[in-house]
């Protein structure tokens, strides 16, 4: 029983950016990090942040520069050492924040995994019919953040593919109810608006 309670007491209200390289989850959830309540996470930063010493960073650049997914069991381990940390040095809050997660999880496995940990409210399912829009704008971002694995063809063809046959299942784990699509093709401020509209219905009190 008291095992039980533990587990409730540690599931995170979370909130799902979620859509192909490109699709401007990142801006989205960059924006979304500043509001006071909500605790942004970026599994693909938290990669970046490793030191190329660390064994987990060159396990990232292995299976990155491929577009390829990092293996699960390693990814979660970053995720929760990452929000434990967060949670020790105060800048997240489990009882009162919402967890705003971008890249993660990645595919079923991971959602899987994570079931027993997050209560998710809503997917945010950024959308983008336009291919060369997409790849587009990985590669601008390849030379203004200095990206390798946006910088190539090949290998954004590559990512694009993996998030078809691997993410993208992870909608339908979560059902339609809660999957809410937005057409990121809108200006970032447009887009930015339909996330907030939802994100405020789901605040307690709302
Ligand atoms: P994007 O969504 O633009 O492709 P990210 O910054 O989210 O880029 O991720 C970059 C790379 O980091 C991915 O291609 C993958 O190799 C790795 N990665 C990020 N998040 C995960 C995850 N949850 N599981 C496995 N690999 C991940």
């Amino acid at each position: 029983m008291q095992g039980a309670k533990t587990a409730k007491q540690t599931k995170y209200r979370t909130v799902l950016l979620f859509g192909a390289p490109g699709s401007g989850k990142g801006t989205q959830g960059k924006i979304l990090g500043t509001i006071p309540g909500l605790f942004h996470f970026a599994c693909g930063d938290a990669f970046r942040n490793l030191r190329i010493t660390d064994p987990l960073g060159r396990l990232f650049i292995e299976y990155s520069s491929k577009g390829e997914l990092v293996p699960d069991e390693p990814t979660i381990d970053l995720w929760r050492r990452n929000i434990e940390a967060s949670t020790i040095n105060h800048t997240f809050d489990p009882r009162h924040d919402m967890l705003v997660l971008d890249g993660i999880p990645r595919n079923v496995p991971q959602a899987r995994i994570l079931r027993g940990t997050l209560d998710v409210k809503a997917v945010f399912h950024l959308t983008c019919p336009d291919m060369t829009k997409m790849v587009d704008r990985l590669q601008r971002r390849a030379l203004r953040e200095n990206r390798l694995d946006d910088a190539n063809l090949d290998i954004i063809r590559q990512r694009l593919e993996t998030y078809q046959r691997e993410t993208k299942p992870v909608l339908d784990f979560y059902g339609p109810k809660i999957v809410h699509p937005i057409d990121s093709s809108q200006t970032p401020l447009n887009v930015l608006r339909n996330i907030l509209d939802i994100l405020a219905t789901l605040q307690p009190g709302a």
